[in-house]
Order: C-alpha cells, then structure tokens, then sequence
C-alpha cells in the first residue's frame, strides 16, 4: 500500500526512537540517569510520553597472565633504554 505508514523500526536501536513519531533522540544515554531498566520518556519532537527499555549489553575480553606479564616486560625495557 502506498498510503501506508512506514513501520517504525523502535526494537534494539542504539538511540531511542519514539513510536509515535519516529524521532530518534540523539543523547538517549542521559536519559533516566544511564540506568538499565525500564522508564518513561517524553519524545523531544512530538512530546508525546513513551514507554522505554534500555538493554545495556555487557561484553569481556580476555589475556593469559602471560601475555600481561611480556607486555609488561616489554614495557619496563622501554623505560630503561629511553632512560640510557
Ligand atoms: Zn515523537
């Protein structure tokens, strides 16, 4: 249908986007203290109050102690030799 609405595409985005109006906030992080969790939020374009869920995602990285341990090494010859 030409006359239809675009849906709006307001599921895991990276800025909250208002499902009234489609307007994406640029500094959503502000909003609701950074918290995750869920919070109302009033859209800055249309000012309509929506309901939002932020999902924080937590990643890790890892590195055996060994690698740590030469990087450190590595490191500590550097000073010396910049040293003379
Ligand atoms: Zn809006």
């Amino acid at each position: 249908m030409a006359d239809q609405a675009e849906p709006i595409d307001c599921e895991h985005t990276s800025e909250i986007v208002c499902p009234y109006c489609g307007h994406e906030e640029s500094d959503s992080w502000e909003a609701n203290g950074g918290d995750e969790g869920d919070f109302e939020h009033d859209c800055n374009n249309c000012g309509k109050r929506l309901f939002c869920s932020r999902h924080i995602e937590v990643t890790y990285s890892t590195e055996t102690i060994e690698a740590v341990q030469a990087r450190a090494e590595e490191l500590r010859k550097l000073r010396e030799a910049a040293r003379g």
